[in-house]
């Protein structure tokens, strides 16, 4: 059997080095690449010059979120370089075991807004559906670090039971979002399975799917995945993208593919410290995903989770960020910038502020070159 997915260019090079047996019907099996994830320190050093910090952190994890890179994802991060944008939200380092400030397990509250295991109802039409602890590939600034990898377990359906029925008994939740770990690691048998007991539940009406999947596992977005999906529609997906680094030729077709199948896609990237905190990284990162019909949804502050410090930028910074796109490029490639704030709060959108005063009727605008304008706006409305 022949692989549908034409193969990056880049990437090939990699594969010669590291994977030479391995032929493109099984490098492009989504299962295969789960099954030789990058999880420990023998793993990772037969392809990364690791730093002694990179080394050591490694070794000393016990129990905190683990190490796991799929090879796929491994081909885009520099083997050599420690300072590779996309290495840094890998590898793990000791900056990891450094705590500070507000940090903790559970920044947002989740577990406090968690009615029954596995479901988070912090907002009132709109609930938060964590179908699994697994993930492709373990981002080192997680927010929910505390909960993934732990026990890699796949859940069985009679836990998600109670999930659903909480659902089916509030009729106020409209809007189910499914996240983890990542949804898209389930089989496709279970995938269709919850998402056929969401989509029966007659007051839900909107579905989304939070995955990294389409950016560390393009290959799991194949064509009997996509007919599962059509089914229920609407269903749109959330795609936590990080650097333009992770546009290549599969997760371009990977994205293609889920916009042929009618499935809407938005961006959602995490503000990360050395990492995309620039206007020109976050420009071609966000144009990027427009060619491949995916709209940048949210700028992320990173959460404080522990250890996350060396990730964390100012607020300042992502509003720099966010001034530096608007208007001056296409409006859909302009995120919103949103601090999720701590003990179940809720997102708070932090963008640029373009209101610099008042006078009288008037409202003093600041446009994106940074020239004041007067709106007329008179405040007693009376007409
Ligand atoms: C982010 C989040 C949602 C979804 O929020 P939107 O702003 O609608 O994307 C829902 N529930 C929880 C708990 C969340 O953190």
């Amino acid at each position: 059997m022949k692989s549908d997915f034409d193969l990056d260019e880049k990437i090939q090079d990699f594969r010669q080095r590291f994977y030479p047996e391995v032929g493109d019907p099984l490098w492009t099996d989504w299962r295969w690449q789960l099954r030789h994830r990058i999880r420990d320190l023998e793993g990772a050093e037969r392809i990364f010059k690791l730093t002694d910090s990179e080394r050591e952190a490694i070794r000393r994890r016990i129990g905190m979120l683990p190490l796991g890179i799929t090879p796929y994802y491994a081909s885009l991060i520099d083997p050599e370089d420690e300072t590779s944008p996309l290495r840094r939200t890998k590898i793990p380092t000791l900056a990891e075991f450094e705590r500070s400030g507000d940090e903790c397990e559970d920044p947002l509250g989740e577990d406090a807004h968690s009615p029954v295991p596995g479901l988070v109802h912090t907002y009132p039409d709109k609930a938060l559906f964590l179908v699994t602890d697994f993930c492709a590939t373990y981002c080192r600034y997680c927010t929910r670090a505390r909960m993934v990898g732990g026990g890699e377990f796949l859940p069985e359906k009679r836990m998600w039971e109670k999930a659903l029925d909480y659902l089916r008994d509030h009729t106020e939740i409209r809007d189910v979002l499914l996240s983890g770990g990542d949804p898209l690691i389930l089989s496709d048998e279970r995938l269709d399975w919850v998402l056929s007991r969401l989509h029966e539940i007659p007051h839900i009406e909107f579905l989304r799917i939070g995955t990294k999947v389409p950016a560390v596992l393009p290959y799991r977005i194949t064509p009997e995945l996509l007919r599962i999906l059509k089914k229920y529609p609407p269903l749109f997906f959330s795609i936590h993208f990080t650097h333009p680094d992770e546009l290549t030729a599969e997760v371009r077709q990977a994205c293609n593919r889920l916009a042929d199948a009618g499935i809407p896609t938005g961006g959602q990237t995490v503000l990360l410290k050395g990492v995309n905190d620039d206007p020109e990284t976050m420009k071609a990162l966000n144009l990027g995903l427009l060619r491949v019909r995916c709209k940048p949804y949210y700028l992320h502050q990173c959460d404080p989770i522990q250890g996350s410090a060396h990730f964390r930028t100012s607020v300042d910074k992502g509003r720099e960020i966010i001034r530096a796109l608007h208007g001056h490029t296409t409006g859909y490639a302009v995120p919103t910038y949103m601090v999720d704030t701590a003990g179940g709060g809720g997102k708070v959108p932090v963008g640029p502020d373009y209101v610099q005063n008042r006078e009288g009727d008037y409202l003093i605008l600041e446009n994106y070159q940074g020239k004041s304008t007067r709106y007329w706006d008179p405040q007693d409305h009376a007409l």
